[in-house]
């Protein structure tokens, strides 16, 4: 046996060549899989982030301006997405503590999916309603989550699906792939030994978001530790994967698929990424 004794199953190896994360709040990337992207990144994917809401409900005061609040974590985010390395972030605007996969949404989401044509696609798992038993996941988190869903299967792809869209040259685009974080039933893990430091250098970005700083890096290891022990490495990001589409000889990695059976996720439960922060 070479495998570290601890391993139970193998790393995820493919990559796509071009990813987008969608998420519902500046910072839910940096909390989600950040070191993942940043990993892919650094071997040569393009990655682009789009985030529904500005986080204007993001404070604890509630004489707080939430345009002014939305503008700074804007900025965080910006700030944040720099590090890891995205090529670009599109903020839609919608409002936070509100979001709903409305067909507003979902064309809006049509048109970025369009545009940058990912062959896959981050976001939060619609299905996790609660971590675990340890904490209620954001209704936007789970808006985002099934927004995204809907937006790559079938609309994106629909070339009738908002046709003012593919007359207007966004020609329908096939994601083949979706990841989605956060997820009570993980499939996929990645091994991010190399770029966890990233995603706690980028979430130190977000200066609003986080009351404990000092805790930050060592929590951010732990929790990266636990999902490492999967796959015997030191930091892993959890994922659950669906595989849409299963062209991968087109894809740009030829290693052999490392995708992990999906038997032993049963019992897993994700923490809640966001328990030290404020709402949202
Ligand atoms: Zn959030």
């Amino acid at each position: 046996m070479t495998d570290s004794p601890t391993a139970t199953r193998a790393h995820h190896a493919w990559r796509p060549e071009r990813f987008m994360l969608i998420v519902a709040h500046p910072d839910d990337a940096d909390f989600g899989p950040a070191a993942t992207a940043a990993r892919w990144i650094g071997e040569g994917s393009a990655g682009w982030l789009v985030c529904c809401t500005s986080g204007d409900q993001g404070g604890e005061d509630p004489d707080e301006d939430p345009l002014a609040l939305a503008a700074l974590r804007e900025r965080e985010q910006r700030a944040a997405a720099g590090i890891i390395g995205y090529a670009g972030v599109t903020f839609l605007h919608q409002p936070d503590g509100a979001l709903a996969n409305d067909l507003a949404l979902r064309e809006q989401l049509v048109r970025e999916i369009r545009t940058f044509r990912p062959d896959a696609v981050l976001a939060t798992d619609p299905e996790t309603l609660f971590h675990g038993d340890g904490g209620v996941n954001h209704t936007d988190h789970r808006a985002a989550g099934i927004a995204a869903v809907d937006a790559v299967y079938p609309a994106a792809r629909n070339p009738m699906a908002f046709p003012w869209l593919a007359r207007d040259g966004l020609a329908a685009h096939r994601v083949r792939r979706i990841y989605l974080f956060w997820s009570n039933a993980p499939t996929t893990w990645v091994d991010v030994t190399a770029t966890i430091g990233r995603k706690v250098d980028a979430l130190r970005a977000h200066a609003s978001q986080i009351h404990h700083p000092e805790q930050l890096d060592e929590r951010m290891r732990a929790w990266a530790r636990e999902e490492g022990a999967a796959i015997g490495v030191e930091a892993a990001e959890a994922l659950r994967l669906i595989v849409i589409d299963a062209d991968e000889e087109t894809g740009p990695e030829s290693e052999t698929e490392a995708v992990a059976e999906a038997d032993a996720a049963a019992g897993h439960e994700h923490p809640d990424p966001e328990a030290d922060k404020p709402i949202a």
